[in-house]
């Protein structure tokens, strides 16, 4: 693989390091101390930045011209009368690591997994003020609440069934396996965050402790790997205020760190990261992370950062059309819309203001590039065909992935299962099962990112008894668990390799760890758009009068 920034330094952290190296364990307000004194801008130092998976880094060029849209005016929220003060010693508390708690990695936590989410206050977390009527916490009880999109409703309240140690895990095909290899990523992703609380694309083989895991991504991803690891928490149900303890840390703790990290990432436009590069990946996927954070939690702390990353991906859309790299370049593309759509929709579900122009501006794209005779959904245009990066894997065949994105941003932006476009897609996606055999990288590669958006669009067009799905599931299953790494793999126990991944290049094994802790999330993370039980209006929804 190139290396095309190895000639990067390698700095940072030597500082920081040694502050968090005393035996005592780990003390978050020193840290906190040390990081804001140090922080915001070693991002700078990496010279290109670029966005996290660049998944789909384009080789195609679309051309530009005809007339200039007409400018859209966003209408930008209310900027909060009195700047909300970071009372890091109070809500980021200081919960010292109790090693007397550590589970020993060689026995498999449970599937009762021992959530114990709690508020500041130590309330459980279920009783939170303000969160009540967005958490149920039975997933089996049957008071189902749907809003338009599946991520709000539905059995264990809007965020799905996420919460609690009692997941329906079977639900759709879902298993002890299937979770096992959830936490066991999760396990893995919490060993190799970074000290300052970042997952660091290219540079986390500094936190391995016995032998190195390979797989390094680019450095200029590292907010979209962090975005992305902090999803697969959040989509298990481990909040910053969760107290859960694997290998000695405090799941919890690494949830607040990465949040942490995020939120000093954000610049005075809203934008997390530099706004170099192909930077609005990394933007999108900060700002669904910080979307979900809010969404489950409420915190306060979270709602401003929230609201101005949402704010930033307004601006950054195109006028009535969607999103690509930089802000309104004036072209588009499916795969960066895609993140744009889950965040704000997540956003809106959260109660944050997130414009309608968003989902609309999206919808029409995304309509402009199916092609109707068989809905497959192209990339920058219609009928764009394989997406590839020139000497990277372009050899690779290509996958039906931006047509699986397209089936999702459909289903949260209509709600309406009678399109054709979604059956259409649905026949597409289940010609094209995964198998993970890595020598047929040019008949049938393994791609993590294809696998994630397919699960994600068939669970919730199909349901979890429907007979797309359940093809799909086993051979997405069957894929994943068994060629996850195992104890026997030493430090990479819990993750998946990335060199075997078509788009594995670009983030690396954290990208990898991550995107699979998510697609094997599918059974809880939302509840499903258009099964299961009576549509209600969501009671906890703020924003959800324009839905369906
Ligand atoms: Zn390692």
């Amino acid at each position: 693989m190139a290396k095309r920034y190895q000639e990067m330094p390698e700095e940072e952290n030597g500082a920081q390091e040694q502050q968090y190296e005393d035996e005592g364990g780990f003390d978050f307000n020193i840290w906190m101390q040390g990081a804001m004194k140090h922080t915001p801008w070693w991002g700078m130092s990496f010279a290109a930045h670029v966005l996290l998976a660049l998944i789909l880094a384009a080789i195609y060029v679309p051309e530009q011209g005809g007339a200039a849209p007409p400018p859209v005016v966003y209408k930008q929220p209310e900027p909060p009368k009195e700047k909300i003060d970071f009372k890091e010693e109070e809500i980021f508390k200081d919960e010292k690591l109790d090693t007397e708690e550590i589970i020993d990695p060689t026995i498999r936590p449970d599937v009762e997994i021992s959530d114990h989410e709690e508020t500041d206050n130590d309330e459980e977390f279920e009783m939170a003020k303000g969160a009540e009527d967005m958490l149920s916490n039975s997933p089996l009880n049957n008071n189902y609440f749907y809003d338009s999109i599946g991520i709000g409703g539905g059995s264990g309240g809007k965020f799905g069934g996420r919460f609690g140690g009692n997941k329906n895990l079977t639900r759709g095909g879902g298993s002890s396996k299937t979770q096992d290899a959830v936490i066991n990523a999760l396990r893995w992703l919490a060993r190799h965050q970074g000290p300052d609380g970042s997952w660091d694309a290219d540079g986390f083989t500094k936190m391995c402790k016995d032998g190195t895991c390979p797989g390094n991504g680019y450095p200029e991803n590292d907010i979209g790997v962090t975005g992305l690891s902090l999803l697969a928490f959040l989509g298990c149900g481990f909040t910053h205020l969760s107290k859960d303890k694997y290998d000695g840390i405090c799941f919890g703790d690494v949830v607040k760190k990465g949040l942490k990290w995020l939120i000093d990432r954000q610049d005075k436009d809203g934008c997390f990261g530099p706004q170099a590069g192909k930077f609005m990946y990394n933007h999108s996927i900060g700002a669904l992370a910080l979307a979900e954070a809010y969404g489950m939690t409420e915190s306060q702390l979270f709602k401003e950062p929230s609201q101005r990353g949402i704010d930033f991906l307004s601006k950054a859309q195109n006028s009535y059309k969607a999103w690509r790299y930089q802000v309104q370049p004036g072209d588009n593309d499916t795969s960066v819309t895609g993140w744009a759509v889950m965040a704000l929709k997540s956003a809106k579900m959260a109660g944050l203001v997130s414009p309608q122009t968003g989902f609309d501006g999206a919808l029409g794209w995304i309509k402009e590039v199916t092609d109707e005779s068989y809905y497959s959904v192209g990339y920058t245009a219609k009928g764009t065909g394989k997406v590839y990066v020139k000497d990277m894997n372009e050899n690779w065949a290509g996958h039906e992935a931006l047509t699986a994105v397209a089936m999702m941003c459909r289903i949260f932006i209509t709600y309406d299962k009678s399109d054709p476009a979604l059956e259409g897609g649905a026949k597409l996606i289940v010609k094209d099962l995964p198998v993970w055999d890595a020598s047929k990288q040019t008949e049938k590669p393994i791609d993590y990112y294809y696998w994630y958006y397919a699960s994600l669009a068939l669970f919730q067009y199909d349901g979890p008894e429907g007979k797309y799905w359940k093809g799909w599931n086993d051979a997405m299953k069957n894929a994943l668990v068994p060629n996850q790494k195992q104890k026997a793999d030493g430090c990479q126990f819990g993750s998946w390799d990335s060199d075997v991944d078509r788009w594995g290049f670009e983030g690396g094994r954290v990208y990898a760890t991550a995107i699979n802790a998510l697609t094997l999330e599918i059974y809880y993370r939302y509840p499903n758009a258009f099964t299961g039980g009576e549509k209600k209006k969501v009671p906890g929804a703020k924003d959800d009068k324009k839905d369906h």
